[in-house]
């Protein structure tokens, strides 16, 4: 068995519907299709870790409503521990209502945080314990900023090895990312931190200059289909992708940090888990969705060794 990770982050369910067209403001178009599915960066990375075979528990605030149903019969259906999901009274669950075109492509987004962005301080010292016994955390944006720099702190303070994904791009102070052991943006968040537009291995090695001097340890920067970049402040690396057949890579970023930190979980080295991640984040953007698409860990060892050779 690995090391215990901890997500402490967002749910919100995802609302999707598909049609011809987008409706202008005023305007109702019929839509072809509707989906309701369960989303939000920190139970998506959550699901990628447990299904890549960690020991991890997820830190979530759901509402009193019907939606909250649909998060814990999903990680009932998981195998996933619920025993630490918050429930706040008199709040909405956080939902997604995202609107696809399917002429385009083209999809237009509302993010309601509900619960997850209401998480207190009482909340957070309920879960001190936790915290501090995990070896590793991993935090994404998604839920209120003075919730996630408590949660931090309290890791922190604990010595606990600590993963932000970056996600959505947002301002962060230095106390913040000094607390942080790696970070792990896409490239719009990478820029939108570092100024740095990344787009080769030698703006990955100057952005990450960046990270380092905000006091960051490591980065890693997840580039889509042109792979990911780590360093340590020693050794860089940028690995292509893994080619697959892609038809959807909504998720991808957040499979990738579940892989990430299964491996790291498991001692392996950053450089390695760079790999897991590279190839879990591949796999789930062979499949439609976010948390439905999260590869197995048969899934995730196959095609690591056909990519990269047995590991030890
Ligand atoms: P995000 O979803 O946060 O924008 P990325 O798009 O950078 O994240 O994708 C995260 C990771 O998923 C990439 O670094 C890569 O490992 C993998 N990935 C994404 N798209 C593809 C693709 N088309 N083919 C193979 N791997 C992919």
């Amino acid at each position: 068995m690995g090391k215990r990770v901890l997500v402490y982050g967002s749910f919100v369910v995802d609302l999707t519907s598909r049609s011809n067209g987008l409706p202008v403001p005023g305007q109702t178009v019929l839509g072809k299709s509707f989906q309701l599915g369960p989303g939000g960066k920190g139970s998506n990375q959550a699901v990628a870790a447990h299904r890549a075979g960690a020991d991890v528990t997820l830190v979530t605030k759901l509402g009193d409503d019907v939606f909250a149903k649909v998060a814990l019969d999903f990680y009932e259906q998981e195998g996933m521990d619920v025993s630490h999901i918050l429930i706040g009274r008199n709040m909405e669950t956080g939902a997604a209502l995202i609107m696809v075109d399917e002429e385009s492509g083209q999809n237009e987004i509302v993010v309601v945080s509900g619960a997850c962005g209401q998480i207190t301080s009482r909340d957070v010292e309920k879960a001190r314990p936790l915290i501090e016994s995990a070896d590793f955390l991993l935090l994404q944006l998604e839920i209120n900023f003075d919730a996630l720099l408590a949660v931090l702190r309290i890791a922190h303070k604990a010595g606990v090895q600590t993963i932000l994904n970056p996600a959505p791009a947002a301002d962060l102070p230095e106390e913040m990312l000094r607390m942080v052991h790696i970070v792990t943006p896409n490239e719009t968040e990478a820029q939108a931190l570092t100024g740095v537009a990344v787009a080769n291995k030698a703006d990955a090695q100057k952005a990450a200059e960046r990270f380092f001097r905000k006091g960051v340890k490591n980065v890693i920067i997840t580039l889509g289909a042109s792979g990911a970049f780590a360093t340590d402040g020693i050794q860089s690396e940028l690995l292509p992708r893994v080619p697959v057949e892609a038809v959807d890579a909504t998720g991808a970023g957040d499979a990738f940090n579940g892989g990430l930190v299964m491996a790291l979980a498991e001692g392996r080295d950053l450089f390695t888990a760079l790999r897991y991640g590279n190839v879990t984040g591949a796999l789930s953007a062979t499949k439609p969705g976010t948390a439905p698409s999260m590869p197995s860990r048969p899934q995730i060892d196959a095609l690591y060794q056909e990519t990269y050779g047995k590991l030890d």
